[in-house]
């Protein structure tokens, strides 16, 4: 009962997360509108692992990409604090061009959007927050009168007591010595499940940071930096770790609301005639990312996308990396081994370790996929019986010998037509490279040359090519 409160209260905290980062989203989505060349940013998951230490054990063969997010947040507008929005969100088709706009074909991002309600636009046009320069509000204040013996002496102003961010301003006749106001710079997150209630400035603040890039020292670097309190790494972890319990909640909201739109859209789409809620097949594309290059990052994540909608529908990520082991754990055996055994066993019966996964990083795809085509059915009745994979087929021939939708449910793999493009774009440079070292050129010297331009040109032809098969086969 108390478990199910608890989640409940958890569940209406990340609704406010999701609804303030909808904002953010749409605010970037602007800026990259405006704003052509984005940069890339600082990898946004926690710990800033990549100074720790590693473990020995893995090996792996394919070039890790670099998990990054696109760096354009440049100022987070907040939102008004609406707990009680209902996520339940009507359904907007995908916008069709108007006449006058028909030569602007929508971006990939834009026909995503699409799918998803507008975010409200006062959201962006009320500013609640802004850093406060203190001497200033002291001056407006002093400018004041008190209503109780009504000097014109100015109030002063004190500041006897912060958490993080938050400073009670208190407001003091200088004549008569009464208090006239007190409040603090920021209100208490009420929906919060900690007691006291925590502030909703230094939520927000740690939310931010770790959205950037941030972990708790880069942050209070940069607190020291604009001279602002900022907030103890130990307050800074603590509030991590609350808000990615309930970031977990929140992404399974998500993932459901995503995957209930690409049920929508396969049924609208392909005019199938099934129930509500039946089993559907779908094709999927599926690709693992890491943390860090180099065959060895210590955090891997896996997604699955729709095809039609290139909505994600679900996720998972692994782990080697621990910070409580990698910090505490590392100096208990230094210090005390003899304390080491009894500290590892109650670390694991805590809860607290990160550590999800054992084996080598390129293992974590694989792993991943079992997780995630274990439970499609389970969490969506979606079953992903094509998979358009980028070439790399460990994953595939994983799922075929594990058959997660039973032995009479293949799961067949289709190449990626982009990637098949792109083969034969490299093939062919490779080719004239190669001639060109013997003083062969293909086609002559004049027009109808191999060039560069008509290798892209051929790549382009062969990849429309596909899709328009693609497209009268269905
Ligand atoms: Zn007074
Ligand atoms: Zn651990």
């Amino acid at each position: 009962m108390l478990r199910k409160k608890r989640r409940a209260e958890q569940l209406t905290e990340a609704r406010a997360m999701q609804e303030r980062r909808r904002a953010w989203t749409s605010q970037r989505e602007s800026d990259r509108e405006l704003n052509a060349s984005t940069s890339q940013g600082p990898s946004v998951l926690q710990h800033e692992p990549h100074h720790q230490p590693r473990p020995e054990q893995q090996r792996h063969s394919e070039p890790e990409p670099e998990l990054t997010v696109p760096q354009t947040l440049e100022e987070p507008q907040p939102s008004t604090s609406r707990g009680d929005t209902s996520l339940v969100i009507p359904y907007h088709p995908p916008r069709t061009p108007s006449s006058s706009e028909e030569d602007a074909e929508p971006t990939r991002s834009e026909k995503k959007l699409a799918l998803f309600p507008e975010p409200h636009a006062d959201d962006v046009a009320n500013i609640k927050r802004t850093i406060v320069d203190l001497t200033q509000i002291e001056e407006i204040v002093a400018d004041l009168r008190c209503h109780h013996c009504l000097s014109d002496n100015g109030l002063a102003m004190e500041t006897p007591i912060r958490f993080g961010f938050a400073i009670k301003l208190v407001i003091i006749c200088r004549n008569c010595g009464e208090t006239l106001s007190s409040k603090f710079t920021s209100a208490r997150n009420l929906n919060s499940v900690s007691t006291p209630k925590p502030f909703v400035i230094n939520e927000a603040a740690t939310m931010s940071s770790l959205l950037a890039g941030m972990g708790p020292y880069s942050f209070r670097n940069f607190c020291e930096y604009m001279e602002l309190p900022g907030v103890h790494p130990k307050t800074f972890n603590k509030i991590a770790k609350r808000l990615y319990s309930q970031n977990e909640v929140l992404g399974e909201e998500v993932f459901t609301q995503a995957a209930g739109l690409v049920r929508q859209e396969h049924i609208r789409q392909y005019h199938l005639a099934v129930e509500e809620n039946s089993l559907l097949d779908i094709a999927v594309s599926y690709d693992g990312s890491w943390l860090t290059r180099g065959h060895k990052s210590l955090i891997g994540i896996g997604c699955v996308i729709d095809v039609l909608t290139g909505l994600i529908i679900d996720g998972h990520v692994l782990s080697l990396y621990c910070h409580i082991w990698a910090r505490t754990g590392a100096w208990i055996k230094r210090e005390t081994p003899q304390r080491y055994d009894r500290w590892f066993q109650e670390h694991l019966d805590s809860g607290d370790c990160t550590v999800n996964f054992a084996g080598s990083s390129g293992m974590m795809e694989v792993r991943i996929a079992e997780v995630l085509w274990g439970r499609s059915i389970q969490r969506y009745n979606l079953r992903y019986t094509t998979i358009v994979s980028d070439g790399d087929s460990k994953s595939f021939n994983r799922l075929l010998e594990l058959q997660p939708y039973g032995s009479d449910v293949l799961i067949t793999k289709e190449d990626c037509i982009n990637h098949v493009g792109k083969r034969l774009g490299a093939a062919l440079r490779n080719l004239v490279a190669d001639c060109s070292k013997r003083g062969i050129t293909f086609g002559g010297r004049g027009y109808g040359r191999l060039t560069a331009e008509t290798i892209r040109k051929l790549q382009i032809y062969y990849t429309r090519g596909f899709e328009v098969m693609g497209q009268q086969r269905r």
